[in-house]
């Protein structure tokens, strides 16, 4: 061993033996790090707390600056773990100042008698993971070394300031202060030229008071910011009735919503109202100054959808124009860059109408950057401004900040956080790091932490990690670790949260854009609280799933696994499904299961809007059949897509896939015909696809009068509606037409066998279970008919065959056929190409609105059949021309719905 690592290890042994032996170190005293103390120290853990601030506090401890309060509201925002807590103390006003909190948290430490453990003024600057003691060795900065069973950072999402990138910050002779290290002591600003750099929740907050103060005040903003009025005042009277009602009903609720303060989910659609119903929504949300209301209140797609969030952006834009005078500063007020909610929005006192005031200018910094800090003030690329005062409102190296900012954080094996954090932050749940034994982190990255109400998150993870550290005390454990496995899988299911809302859309620094250099990602949770506290439960009810835990006199126990596969949205729905304890379909007969399917569509949001949806009846061999036109906004004439609905050749009609139908058309921008093919029991093998031909022969022919483009048609079909696309196809091929230039399957039946893999591991748990798939067997096709290519197409001629855009989903049992089929074809020489969704059961793509983790596979689907049209856009240029524009009414048909 070299000699310089004999002295090391000889020193660190010293510092070892030195150290203080605590079961337990918290770093932190801020709202999670005083809950943990007091939950750890009443169950018997020695514990200890450093904290670099004077005193308890956390962020209210250190943000002092004027005008700083809770945007949450403090009813909200106030520990629930004891009720008799919360009953000795009532908030003076709905969003309480920095003072007032602070008190609180300080009125919380002398109740539990927590300050006697807290060393204050003590700044952790090291951990080191020892794995011979499997014990924590913590460094402090005033000398002090502590060892410690387990390590828990309750530093803080939002404690670590981010330092000035601006030249010359230090030349400035006149006074500097940063919203998040504000004084103790009064600043008076009478008087005074001040500046204030920044225009997030802090500078918002503060500008308005500083304004009433200074001589002048100029802002330097670089982003304007979404900010709602906050119509401060006594505590909402709603809301506390809402709370004395049922304290306990109340506080569950916040824990299971969204965001950590209980509100239900909207289930409206902006699509659904009209301008002035929405306007009316926006109005309320306005006058009742609450972020959480105007972020979940307004309608279902506002988050998830960028045109659905447009329309918030519009009527915020309207507001600021409304209330700033003049036009040029209300335009660089009115934020265009980001989606509202994106970027974390602020709750503000007069805000907008301060640059009404004649003593304050705005400096739009994308007009003219700052190119520096001088001895005499700030100057931009245009001009000077002489300045006695800069105030940084410059924000935090968010979430990571605190946590890096403890260096080096070494664990197993030597490995280096920094190192292992490189590229953005990797954590299980976001509480633990493989590699790390024993370390916790309260509000880590990849927790929903600062996408909530955060009290109620930091108590979640407090009572999570504590609860654990008592089952593994009863059980002999010492170490937990998290699996590289179960990480990860959480990477994986973070990424695929953050697709489901428009965080990822800006650059903030919740995706920790706002400091140079640093790894670009969202770093928050974004699946909601509710779903989390779900998942963190369900890895103990599974045995802590993803941990590797060991102890002197024990077996080691590692249930490695990653706790969800399945897309965040559709884990959702399987939920909700379960929870109402549904009837096996199978169960209730033909005409029972129908009529449920139909209630079960009557729920589900209704489709977007589309140029035009027909009712009609066409003629086939046996009789009419109806269909549903669904008709793009654009001028036609457009390509036809022939639609066969799901529904085991059961149940269903023309209607019942209507939001994948308008969804389709819109993306497409094609003519959807989706047709009432017949269904067993009544009309058995081979009614369903013989119609499907047919009405496909007879579309074809008519495709003219139904205002489609002249040349082959597409079809496509989703289940039972892709085996009829599927034979359709080979159908037409055999029959000498129609001319089919493209077919999109989507999760179709393709085949007889039920022994593929995929019939087993998906056999009961994901809505389409192997059992509702016997039944629709049984009730459609006779034994011996099934394995006739036009009821098992993969046992058909394959060549020769349009080409084809297969959708598979990893959690159905028809995923295994499908792929069978997409190969076959593939094999025989038929262009295709096939998109498996991971993560996705069978009918994850025609929920449209429900599962928007659908929308990319959709607009993959879009893009394939609008390829497949182009390559056969045969027409000659007079042909085209000819139907340009042409009003065309379809066959016997009556306008249904617009
Ligand atoms: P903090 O309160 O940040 O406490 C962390 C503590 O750890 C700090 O005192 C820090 O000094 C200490 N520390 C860090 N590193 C070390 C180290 N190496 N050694 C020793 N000590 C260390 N959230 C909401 O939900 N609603 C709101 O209305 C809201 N308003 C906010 C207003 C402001 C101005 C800010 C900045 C944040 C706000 N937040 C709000 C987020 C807020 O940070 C959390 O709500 C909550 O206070 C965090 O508590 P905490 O205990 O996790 O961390
Ligand atoms: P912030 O939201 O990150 O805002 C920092 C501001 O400084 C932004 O406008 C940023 O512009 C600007 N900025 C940063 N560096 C700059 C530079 N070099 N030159 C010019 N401008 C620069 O930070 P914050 O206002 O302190 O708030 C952080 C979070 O704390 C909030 O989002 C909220 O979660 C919490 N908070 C809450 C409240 C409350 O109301 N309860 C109050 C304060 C804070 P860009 O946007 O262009 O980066």
């Amino acid at each position: 061993m070299p000699a310089a690592t004999v002295a090391a290890s000889a020193s660190e042994a010293t510092s070892a033996s030195r150290a203080q032996m605590m079961d337990v170190a918290v770093v932190g005293a801020g709202f999670a790090g005083l809950y943990l103390l007091h939950r750890l120290r009443k169950t018997g853990f020695a514990t200890v707390v450093f904290d670099e601030a004077g005193d308890v506090g956390g962020t209210w401890y250190w943000n002092r600056y004027p005008g700083a309060r809770c945007d949450v509201q403090t009813i909200d925002y106030s520990y629930t773990f004891d009720p008799e807590l919360e009953r000795s103390r009532t908030w003076s006003e709905r969003y309480a100042t920095q003072p007032e909190i602070l008190r609180y948290l300080g009125f919380v430490a002398d109740r539990y008698d927590l300050r006697r453990d807290i060393r204050f003024h003590t700044k952790v600057t090291a951990a080191v993971w020892n794995q011979e003691t499997e014990r924590w060795l913590l460094t402090t900065d005033n000398g002090g070394t502590v060892s410690c069973r387990y390590y828990i950072m309750a530093t803080g999402c939002l404690s670590s300031p981010k330092p000035p990138e601006i030249d010359g910050v230090k030349n400035f002779k006149g006074d500097v202060y940063f919203t998040g290290r504000w004084p103790h002591e009064e600043v008076k600003f009478a008087g005074k030229r001040v500046a204030v750099i920044g225009t997030g929740s802090s500078g918002i907050q503060a500008i308005p008071l500083i304004a009433e103060q200074a001589a002048h005040l100029t802002v330097f903003q670089r982003t304007p910011n979404f900010s709602l009025p906050a119509h401060n005042g006594p505590v909402s009277a709603d809301r506390v009735a809402l709370l004395e009602k049922d304290r306990a009903g109340y506080r569950e609720q916040a824990r299971w919503s969204l965001s950590g303060v209980p509100w239900q989910r909207q289930t409206v659609f902006s699509w659904q109202l009209s301008d002035a119903e929405r306007r009316e929504r926006f109005e309320k949300a306005w006058a009742r100054g609450d972020l959480v209301y105007l972020l979940t209140q307004l309608w279902a797609d506002q988050g998830v959808d960028v045109d659905g969030n447009k329309l918030v952006a519009d009527l915020f834009h309207e507001k600021i124009c409304a209330i700033v005078k003049d036009p040029k500063t209300a335009a660089a007020l009115s934020p265009h860059d980001h989606p509202v909610g994106s970027k974390r929005p602020c709750l503000d006192t007069n805000y907008y109408a301060t640059y009404n005031r004649p003593n304050v200018t705005l400096v739009n910094l994308r007009d003219e950057p700052i190119e520096s800090i001088t001895a005499s003030g700030i100057t931009t690329s245009k001009r000077s401004f002489d300045l006695d005062v800069i105030v940084f409102a410059t924000g935090f190296d968010a979430m990571t900040g605190a946590i890096m900012a403890v260096h080096p954080i070494t664990g197993r094996g030597g490995q280096s956080l920094s190192n292992i954090w490189a590229n953005g932050p990797k954590t299980y749940l976001g509480l633990t790091v493989a590699g790390f034994p024993n370390l916790f982190m309260i509000t880590g990255p990849g927790s929903p932490s600062v996408l909530s109400n955060m009290v109620v998150s930091i108590e979640q993870h407090v009572d999570w990690v504590v609860d654990r550290l008592i089952a593994m005390r009863e059980a002999g454990f010492t170490t937990i670790e998290a699996t590289e496995t179960a990480q990860a899988g959480w990477t994986r299911h973070r990424a695929d949260c953050s697709m489901l809302t428009l965080h990822r859309l800006a650059n903030t620094w919740y995706t920790g854009a706002n400091v140079p250099g640093k790894a670009q990602g969202v770093m928050p949770y974004t699946g909601g609280v509710g779903s989390y506290r779900g998942i963190c439960n369900e890895v103990v009810s599974r045995g802590m799933l993803g941990f590797r835990l060991t102890g002197p006199s024990v077996p080691e126990q590692c249930n490695d696994g990653e706790i969800v596969r399945l897309q965040p949205d559709v884990r959702l729905v399987l939920n909700m499904m379960a929870d109402m304890k549904l009837p096996p379909i199978e169960s209730l007969g033909a005409q029972g299961a129908r009529a449920f399917a139909a209630q079960l569509n009557a729920a589900r949001p209704a489709g977007r809007p589309v140029g035009e949806v027909v009712d009609g009846i066409l003629p086939s061999a046996d009789g009419p059949l109806p269909y549903r036109l669904y008709r793009p906004a654009t001028p036609g004439p457009h390509p036809i897509v022939i639609y066969f609905h799901g529904g085991g050749w059961v149940l269903g009609d023309q209607q019942s896939d209507d939001p994948f139908c308008r969804d389709m058309c819109r993306r497409t921008g094609m003519t959807f015909v989706s047709v009432g093919y017949r269904h067993a029991p009544e009309h058995r093998f081979p009614t369903a696809v013989e119609d499907g031909y047919a009405a496909t022969s007879w579309i074809a022919e008519h495709a003219t009068e139904f205002g489609g483009t002249l040349g082959p048609v597409l079809v496509a079909g989703w289940s039972a509606g892709g085996n009829i696309a599927a034979v359709t196809c080979q159908l037409a091929r055999d029959r000498g037409g129609p001319q089919i230039s493209g077919q999109l399957l989507v999760c179709p039946v393709t085949d007889c066998m039920f022994d593929r893999p995929s019939y087993n591991e998906n056999a009961t748990d994901y809505f389409l279970t192997r059992s509702l798939m016997y039944w629709f067997w049984d009730i459609y096709c006779s034994p011996a008919d099934r394995t006739n290519p036009r009821a098992s197409p993969l046992r058909g001629k394959l060549s020769g065959l349009p080409p084809a855009f297969v959708v598979t989903c990893e959690f159905d049992p028809l995923r295994d056929e499908g792929i069978a089929y997409a190969e076959g074809l593939g094999a025989a020489g038929v262009p295709v190409e096939q998109l498996k969704a991971r993560g996705h059961f069978h009918a994850s793509f025609t929920m449209v609105d429900v599962v928007v983790t659908g929308v990319s596979g959709r607009a993959r689907m879009a893009q394939a059949l609008r390829r497949f049209a182009e390559s056969h856009q045969d027409m000659t240029p007079s042909e085209k021309s000819v139907r340009q524009d042409r009003k065309v009414t379809p066959p016997a048909v009556h306008v249904a719905t617009g």
